[in-house]
Order: C-alpha cells, then structure tokens, then sequence
C-alpha cells in the first residue's frame, strides 16, 4: 500500500492519538519520581545516588536544592527536577530558573562537585562564608581548583529565605564535622538537612584539616535535636545500608554518644598511661560494634587519630 503524505500523517496523528488516549501524557508524569528520586513529606524529597544525599524541595513557586554529589550524578539529579518540575508545575517551565536556591552544606567535594552543573540553571548559591576558601584548599591539595564552582551568597551564623508557603533556613553553630558545616531546615515542613554531621551508622569522617572539632560538634548535635521534636525528618549525608539517609532525633543523640565515646577512650586511655599507638588500636568501641566502614579515612582508627590530637595533643 502506498501512501499519499497526506494520508500517512493524518494516520500517523489517529494512531498517536489512539495510543495517547487512555494515558494523557502530563497526568502520567506528575504522578511519578524519576529513579533515585524520594519524596519525604509535602514537596520535599531526596536524591541518592553517588555521594552526599541530595535534598530538594519542589513546590509551585519554585525549587530549592541542598548539595550537588558530583558531575555527573548532578546532571542525572537536575534532569530528573526538570521532569518532575513539568509534570507537577507546567506552568513553572518559562520561570528563568529551574533551581532558584542551591544551599551547599559543607565544602567536600562529593557536596559541592555538581555546582558548575546546576549553576546555568540556578538563581543563587548559598554556603556557610568559610565555605568557598575550604574548597579552595581541599582541591589545592588535591592538584587543581580550575574546575570549583562556589556559593555566591555566603553567611556567618544564619541565613533564611521564603519559597512559597516554605521558610528555608541555614545555620551555623560552629566547627563540627568541617570548620564550614551549616544545618539546612525545612521549617514549614519540619525536615532538616544535617549533611555530613551525621554519617548514620557509619564511622564519620571527621576533616581536621579543613578545621572540624569534635567536641563542638558534640553540642551542635545536642543543639539541634533539643530545637526540633519527635515529628521532625532528618536528612544525613550518608548511612549504613539498612539505617538509610533519613532518621530522626534518635539518630541525631546516637552519633552525639559515638563521638562522646571516642573522647572519653581517648581521655581515659591517656590517663592510664597508655600509648598512642595501642589507644587508637583498638577492634572497637563498646555499643557501636554495628558500625561500618567507608574508607581508611572514614575508620574508628582514623576518628581515634583525630580525637587523640584533640584532646591530647599531636
Ligand atoms: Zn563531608
């Protein structure tokens, strides 16, 4: 059979309308999350997928992102927002940004590494103010800072700004995980993005050289957990398989004792006299035999290391 073109599109148009029917194209999308993708409570979800947990808000009067992973895992999670953007806000397409605030919760690379993807399509960039010279000296030491995209708007103790029906709040209570972490809050929603302060079953990293101390960020975390309550959602940098990313209070208080235990060693290990060597050699600490590994920086040996230049001195 041989069609003329005018027969062949108005075939083409009956069959595309015949498949189109029975699932409208818009109302099939704005039911569903792209892979990765987990909505928490209200308009506010995370991203998992390589490094730090990704959180973002997504409403009719805009967007808001918290940290970036890396490249390429930035370019999969903003295609992803623009998808569900499309499907839930149609009309929010012609808005200029897709993002209109990107609040990074500390300088590490698997925090920030996305920024130069989400930047062309992002209103402002948000950090604690020592920020942008910590992720400076991180990728110095690492050989380049060419490709750094930093926040553009910076703050020394608190930052808040409305989206809609949502007040998003950023805070900083000192030095605790990095000289530069800052505690990101949904406060409508009562959700909180705490970013690396709690690696949730995990030994943390704890970044002596980028100014972290470990007993303030014992406080920050007994801080924080008094100002929020039992319905309040965390969101955590990393975690365990099985423990996830999200939690509550109680996981804020647990990671307090890990980090309380690593002093109390220490201290108590220097005053019977014991060496260095065997304090921070040891299998493992009593209540947190569950916790796993990352990396060789991210062990119980390593945050001893740290705990013992803390408390007793290099
Ligand atoms: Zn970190």
């Amino acid at each position: 059979m041989i069609l003329s073109r005018r027969e062949f599109l108005r075939l083409g148009s009956v069959a595309a309308m015949a498949f189109a029917a029975p699932f409208p194209l818009k109302a099939f999308k704005s039911t569903r999350l792209p892979e990765g993708f987990t909505l928490l409570r209200g308009t506010i979800g995370i991203y998992a997928n390589r490094g730090g947990t990704i959180g973002w808000l997504m409403n009719s009067d805009g967007c808001a992102v918290v940290d970036t992973q890396f490249a390429d895992t930035a370019t999969t999670c903003l295609s992803g927002l623009e998808y569900y953007r499309d499907g839930q806000h149609p009309s929010s397409g012609t808005r200029d940004f897709l993002v209109d605030v990107l609040i990074n919760t500390h300088h590490h690379g698997d925090h920030t590494g996305g920024n130069g993807v989400f930047r062309p399509k992002t209103g402002i960039i948000v950090a604690h103010e020592n920020v942008p010279a910590l992720q400076k000296m991180q990728a110095q030491m690492r050989g380049s800072d060419a490709d750094l995209v930093y926040a553009d708007t910076t703050f020394p103790d608190e930052w808040h700004i409305d989206l809609g029906t949502e007040k998003i709040t950023a805070r900083h209570y000192g030095a605790a995980h990095t000289g530069g972490d800052a505690v990101i809050g949904f406060e409508q929603a009562n959700v909180v993005h705490m970013g690396d302060l709690v690696f949730n079953g995990v030994f943390p990293f704890i970044d002596e050289a980028g100014g972290a101390s470990i007993l303030n960020w014992i406080q920050l975390l007994e801080t924080v957990a008094a100002e929020r309550d039992d319905e309040t959602i965390f969101i955590f940098g990393h975690g365990q398989p099985g423990m996830g990313v999200t939690g509550s209070v109680a996981d804020l208080l647990a990671k307090r004792d890990y980090l309380s235990a690593l002093l109390e060693h220490v201290e108590t290990s220097h005053a019977a006299g014991m060496s260095r060597e065997d304090a921070v050699g040891i299998a493992s600490l009593d209540g947190f035999e569950h916790y796993i590994s990352f990396g060789p920086r991210l062990s119980l040996a390593a945050n001893l290391e740290v705990a013992w230049n803390e408390i007793v001195g290099e």
